[in-house]
């Protein structure tokens, strides 16, 4: 057998196991306790002596289903160490703080995840930090951003809900020359679609909600990266608290061992649909990663090994056509999450970005008429025959 080092990351997502009991369970077992005892005050006090040791005190530091999603996620991005939080926004948080102090100055792509807009534009300037963003389509415009006290540089990338993509090795190289630490948000790729350390990315955050899971089950979220960076967040999170629970570490866990074999059929009915509906009398326009009329088409290819699983459309009615389709779906499920086995439609500029002015919408690429579709596991006949039926629907309004 090869050694477990060299196996294909399909294989280690698989796998990859931590503790078991000994009653030679074959499935992961799940470690519901908060602590974990010792068998003499000298071993307590040993645990407790070294902050890095690597042994199970108390579960808001570590534990060992923990530690199995963790080293999952590690593995599969390509990095040597990890740490998980009870939801990807506390990643994104935990990050922020363990790595910017007062006075310090973040670089983001305007087209990120509502709360982290939130985030960086409410929250950080009370504790003295600075932000700045850029537009996706301008990456030359990012060099101009960098000031002598800027110590992150944050993107998504395909970002939500644009689909818009960056050339990850192109930023990479401003952030080293400049010493800025260079954090991605994974979240629409996941690793089986793009390792963004490959193209330089120091720090890789999930929303282990979405894709991860891939069946709306659980929160979770993790950041991956070399040892140093983790022992720092680790040490954050262990004193401050945003630690992720061992049962949904355990579904994530066992959410892993499918991601692969998921994001193919996620990404294949998706070009199938993008494909489908690109001729369509009702749509102006179809955004998929990889399809050639996506304007980073070539970086898509370059960095990713297939185009995920969203798919976004205009419409060319606006806001009450896009809620005319949205009631006119018979399947398809109406809800703002992402990355499920079920197909999910939602309409940006009537729910969640309903509060940004016109300008602020077109900064981050949503229209009137933006449909987002998180392509599921059914069928892909059934997915489009639904979508089309809706479609006929929404043109008599
Ligand atoms: C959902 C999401 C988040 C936040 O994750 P939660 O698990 O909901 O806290 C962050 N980034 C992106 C791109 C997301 O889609």
């Amino acid at each position: 057998m090869k050694e477990e080092k060299q196996q294909h990351p399909e294989t280690k997502a698989v796998r990859i196991q931590t503790k078991r009991t000994g009653e030679k369970e074959h499935a992961t077992p799940l470690f519901l306790t908060s602590s974990f005892t010792y068998d003499s005050a000298d071993e307590m006090a040993a645990a407790f002596a070294d902050d890095s040791l690597d042994v199970n005190i108390y579960s808001r530091f570590s534990n060992p289903t923990v530690d199995e999603f963790v080293n999952k996620m590690a593995a599969l991005e390509g990095t040597e160490d990890g740490i998980a939080t009870g939801t990807g926004m506390a990643a994104i948080f935990a990050s922020f703080m363990t790595f910017l102090q007062n006075g310090d100055h973040i670089i983001s792509s305007s087209a990120v995840f509502g709360s982290t807009h939130t985030l960086l534009t409410k929250y950080l300037p009370k504790w003295g930090i600075s932000h700045s963003y850029f537009n996706m389509a301008k990456p030359e415009s990012i060099e101009e951003l960098v000031k002598p006290n800027t110590k992150i540089l944050f993107l998504e990338t395909p970002s939500n809900p644009g689909l818009d993509i960056i050339d990850l090795e192109f930023v990479a190289a401003i952030c080293k020359k400049n010493n800025i630490l260079f954090v991605v948000d994974n979240c629409f790729a996941t690793p089986a679609v793009q390792q963004p350390v490959l193209f330089g990315a120091d720090l890789v955050i999930h929303s282990a909600t979405k894709f991860i899971d891939g069946q709306g089950r659980v929160l979770g979220g993790v950041v991956v990266g070399n040892k140093e960076l983790i022992n720092q967040l680790y040490l954050f999170v262990r004193n401050t608290g945003p630690s992720m629970s061992p049962f949904n570490a355990w579904v994530l866990s066992k959410s892993l061992e499918t991601l692969y074999i998921r994001m193919e059929k996620h990404a294949a009915s998706a070009l199938t649909i993008a494909k489908a509906l690109q001729e369509h009398e009702k749509i102006n326009w179809v955004k998929y990663p990889y399809l050639e009329t996506h304007p980073q088409y070539a970086i898509a290819k370059k960095q990713m090994s297939n185009g995920g699983g969203i798919v976004t459309f205009e419409l060319k009615g606006g806001i009450e056509s896009g809620k005319k389709f949205l009631d006119s779906l018979q399947m398809i499920s109406m809800t703002n999450n992402l990355g499920d086995s079920r197909t999910i439609a939602s309409h940006p500029a009537s729910t969640t970005h309903s509060k940004l002015s016109d300008e602020e919408k077109k900064e981050v690429g949503i229209t009137d008429g933006l449909i987002r579709i998180s392509v599921g596991l059914e069928h892909p006949e059934d997915i489009l025959d639904d979508i089309l039926q809706a479609l006929k629907i929404t043109e008599d309004t």
